[in-house]
């Protein structure tokens, strides 16, 4: 059996993911706290006075990985998935990685115009 990957052990790639994206939060100002028209200051109830709110995930680039090995896995289909691991035990799927930060970006921004 031969196995072809698209990647080898020892290519250094750049790792893409989705994460929480967060952002100054948008009712305080991202003052942490609001003032009622009494000038009362209450603690902001939107984001419990941490200043900053989560807006949903976004697709970001991860620091460049060098491949220590593969797994690959199938069924009946012929489906396959190949899964790399890193130098920092870290796994990745085949589709999340690329060769050039340039390609990474470009998938990023492609993916974060879909959500
Ligand atoms: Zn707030």
């Amino acid at each position: 059996m031969v196995i072809e990957t698209k990647y080898d052990v020892g290519d250094v790639l750049i790792p893409i993911a989705s994460v929480g994206k967060g952002g100054p939060c948008r009712l305080c100002e991202g003052k942490g706290h609001v003032k009622l028209s009494d000038g009362a200051i209450y603690t902001c109830p939107r984001c419990s006075g941490h200043k900053r709110e989560s807006c949903g995930l976004e697709w970001r680039c991860m620091k460049s990985c060098t491949l220590t090995g593969f797994s690959l896995w199938g069924d009946k289909q012929g489906l396959q998935q190949t899964s790399y691991s890193d130098a920092h035990g870290e796994r990745h799927t085949e589709h999340d990685l690329f060769p050039t930060e340039a390609e990474a970006q470009a998938e990023c921004d492609r993916r974060n115009k879909e959500d």
